[in-house]
């Protein structure tokens, strides 16, 4: 049979790690890349006697994550302990939430190219703390317990996903919806934000699910998509050979393109969970889950921007950018919602080239909303043109200067005096005898010829609307 006669099925569990200052049960801090083993204290690195504290900070942003995703927030969930080896996890287990997890159910909204929503069907999402590292060299390994304890949300997806591509998608929507939460920062490649996807096959038309496989090992969207296309061919293969697939942990190597079996896939029973004995059954209040706030999320954004006017092409790429979206949020919050559709030409034309040429940061404190609304009420006031407009901002925006400074220094006002374009309207026409007669003789066409002139005269800086107006005037019209 060939591939396309089997029906891919995929799931997939992501490790977020939550924006904490401190872990999940201790106070050490979570920052990363810190001298390794600097950042532990008797409770992280398993000491005998040390007793955990939870951190109702990492409790908050799974709450804000269960809510953002539809998920019904359990008032009681409960800590397991799951028990394994592993040099990188001095305890021996990890605190985990099993059987009863604090957000059930839920849904990943999916923006598709149509600019509809699909809804992603999740199992849940529970709170959990990180392992350390293992870090290895050629003469042997070490660990590294910086990262133990560290809280992590597990967010498990039901097995609805079609293929490699909508498995992408899913991914990178849950992404940008934790990013918007501003729960987790995003980093594939540093691993704070980790997938493993569970793939199997059945033939089209079968109801029973296949044996899944457990692919880990996955830190970009590119080696997702090829991770689960290797794996549904590599399955396809033993299938139509009439071999059973195992269900196993495999590794996705990207250098060779090809994913190895690791270990045969636990079951939860290898784990022996059992509860947590050092810490309590988690319980919330009603008014705790309901003081938790979301924000807009990422289809919600795009829906307003599409109703204030912008393009799908220039909504889409606002939104799959968390700082854009920001920005546009606070400048129309400043300007007004009817300024939407420019502020989003702006930051979709100017202020992204000045990112990707480095010539802004909006992280920069010399970066304020200010600066866009400042440059806009000058243009508004005729003070400076849409073309100067675009040289102030490009300045403003990189250097941090006074809008009107930048005006005057490069000398870009705008020459809005009615005596002063009048000198030079009645200058240009002086000098063109022949074509004004041609003009009031109805050669109409001949006005953009005394403007061009006029304005060029004015070295471009002439208020257009204002030079016209004046140019008619004295030609008779
Ligand atoms: P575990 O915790 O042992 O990994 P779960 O039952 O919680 O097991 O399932 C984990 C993930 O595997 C879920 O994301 C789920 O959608 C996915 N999954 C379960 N069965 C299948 C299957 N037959 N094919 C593909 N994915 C599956
Ligand atoms: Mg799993
Ligand atoms: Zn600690």
């Amino acid at each position: 049979m060939a591939v396309s006669d089997y029906e891919p099925v995929i799931g997939l569990e992501v490790h977020a790690q939550l924006l904490t200052k401190s872990k999940l049960f201790c106070p050490c801090a979570t920052s990363f890349g810190g001298e390794p083993n600097t950042q532990v204290c008797p409770t992280c690195l398993g000491l005998p006697g040390a007793l955990p504290a939870l951190n109702r900070a990492a409790v908050e942003m799974a709450v804000k994550a269960g809510k953002a995703l539809g998920c019904e927030v359990q008032e009681r969930s409960v800590w397991s302990r799951k028990n394994y080896f592993y040099p990188d996890s001095p305890k021996g287990y990890q605190i985990s939430q099993y059987e009863l997890p604090i957000c059930k159910g839920g849904f990943v909204p999916v923006l598709e190219h149509d600019g509809s929503v699909r809804e992603v069907a999740l199992e849940r999402i529970h709170l959990e703390e990180d392992a350390g590292k293992s870090v290895h060299a050629d003469d042997g390994s070490e660990v590294d317990l910086n990262r133990s304890s560290v809280p992590l949300i597990e967010i498990v997806g039901k097995p609805d996903l079609r293929s490699a591509d909508e498995a992408s998608e899913y991914l990178k929507s849950l992404r940008l919806v934790l990013l918007y939460l501003g729960i987790n920062d995003g980093n594939l490649e540093e691993g704070s934000f980790r997938c493993d996807a569970n793939v199997s096959i059945r033939k089209r038309g079968a109801e029973k699910l296949g044996t899944r496989v457990e692919l880990k090992n996955i830190n970009s969207f590119r080696f997702i998509r090829q991770a689960i296309d290797l794996e549904i061919a590599r399955q396809a293969q033993l299938l139509d050979a009439g071999s059973p697939v195992r269900m196993e942990t495999r590794l996705f190597d990207h250098e060779k393109n090809e994913t190895r079996a690791m270990r045969s896939k636990e079951e939860a029973n290898d784990y022996r969970y059992f509860p947590e004995p050092d810490l309590p059954p988690l319980q919330l209040t009603a008014a705790f889950v309901q003081g938790v706030r979301v924000p807009p999320l990422p289809h919600e954004r795009y829906a307003a921007l599409l109703a204030a006017g912008v393009s799908q092409a220039d909504a889409r790429t606002i939104v799959n950018d968390v700082r854009l979206v920001a920005l546009h949020a606070k400048v129309t919050a400043i300007a007004g919602a009817e300024s939407g559709k420019r502020v989003a030409h702006l930051i979709v034309g100017d202020v992204l080239r000045l990112i990707n040429d480095g010539r802004l940061d909006l992280e920069s404190p010399k970066f304020t909303p200010d600066q866009i609304i400042e440059v806009f009420k000058l243009q508004d006031a005729g003070a400076i043109s849409s073309t100067a407009a675009r040289e102030v901002l490009a300045e403003v925006l990189a250097s941090g200067a006074p809008p009107a400074q930048v005006v005057q220094d490069k000398g870009l006002a705008q020459v809005s005096d009615t005596s002063a374009l009048e000198a030079v309207v009645d200058a240009i026409l002086a000098r063109s005898p022949g074509e004004v007669d041609k003009y009031r003789a109805g050669k109409k066409s001949l006005l953009g010829f005394f403007v061009g002139a006029a304005m060029k005269e004015l070295k471009g800086k002439g208020n257009p609307g204002l030079l016209n107006a004046l140019m008619r005037k004295r030609l008779g019209d």
